[in-house]
């Protein structure tokens, strides 16, 4: 074989690689090559007795069985699809009424089939800022089914022989972060407020990296074994507590930058954050300066 016809060869085979591999791949929002890993609602699983977890179709959302009906956390994006899925989910370990629905925050991946439940006869329980927030965010204004139950700031469920608590701790990811925590199988769900990627504070509805950590603090004086992510797989204690050193090591080093003397320009540039595997934007850094400015 001649050089060029060699090459020529060779281009091909790399051409058909490439190929293969977008079709595997598929289209974003999904298409013949079937939707992108969790945007649809996957099978449910069995996290401890009488609490399931369902991930995709939007954040995680965890089912507490009880001799009464179900306690449901979070509802997934807006869509009959993701409800439709979810309810044949839930259906395939009992066939109980939801009776009860908490949203952890009010973002669109976490309440957008809360609609779907109270229709249902299912009550949604959440913190008031919760609602107030969902009711004026443009990405959840128009999404039906706010909270029809809600509480200033601690709430304790006995229902069907089950305690299930929630517990705003202060601002973190949002203005109206609620930590969800199930005692007796001693799992909280911690939402937002822990990710496998780089954190993310929605400054606009209220959140705050330097109030975070306070969060975590109120969550880490609970008795649990098992944290539950908005995304993601359950995390350990240890994880939690790991999770907050890293959050308030990017605090107080732009802290110590600003008591350096950095400007609001300047402090991205000048606070290390590779060797905790996060990247934030320059938006979070303005947003961050303005915070501990103001402190
Ligand atoms: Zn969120």
């Amino acid at each position: 074989m001649r050089r060029k016809e060699f090459l020529n060869v060779v281009l091909m085979i790399a051409a058909s690689f490439v190929a293969t591999a977008l079709v595997a791949q598929g289209p974003p929002g999904g298409g013949r090559g079937g939707p992108k890993a969790g945007q649809t609602v996957e099978k449910i699983r069995l996290l401890k007795p009488n609490l399931y977890m369902i991930t995709g179709g939007g954040a995680n959302t965890l089912i507490r069985v009880t001799s009464e009906g179900l306690i449901v956390v979070d509802t997934k994006n807006p869509g009959d699809e993701n409800y439709n899925r979810l309810m044949e989910e839930i259906k395939s370990v009992s066939n109980l009424p939801v009776k009860y629905v908490l949203n952890t925050h009010h973002h669109p991946d976490h309440v957008g089939t809360n609609q779907k439940f109270i229709d249902a006869g299912a009550k949604v329980i959440a913190l008031e800022a919760l609602k107030t927030r969902m009711a004026s965010d443009p990405r959840t204004k128009d999404i039906p089914g706010l909270p029809t139950e809600t509480f200033a700031k601690d709430y304790v469920l006995k229902f069907g022989g089950a305690e299930v608590q929630a517990h705003s701790y202060g601002r973190g990811h949002t203005g109206d972060d609620t930590m969800v925590y199930f005692p007796d199988l001693k799992v909280v769900m911690v939402s937002d407020q822990i990710t496998d990627a780089t954190p993310i504070v929605d400054f606009a509805n209220g959140g705050s990296a330097v109030e975070w950590t306070q969060i975590l603090d109120g969550v880490l004086k609970l008795d649990f074994d098992m944290a539950i992510p908005g995304r993601g797989e359950p995390k350990s204690r240890a994880d939690v507590e790991a999770y907050r050193t890293k959050f308030a090591t990017v605090v107080s080093r732009a802290s110590d930058a600003i008591k350096a003397g950095a400007t609001k320009d300047q402090l991205a540039s000048q606070v290390k954050t590779d060797d905790l595997g996060w990247q934030f934007n320059a938006a979070f850094y303005g947003s961050l300066y303005d915070e501990l400015a103001k402190k």
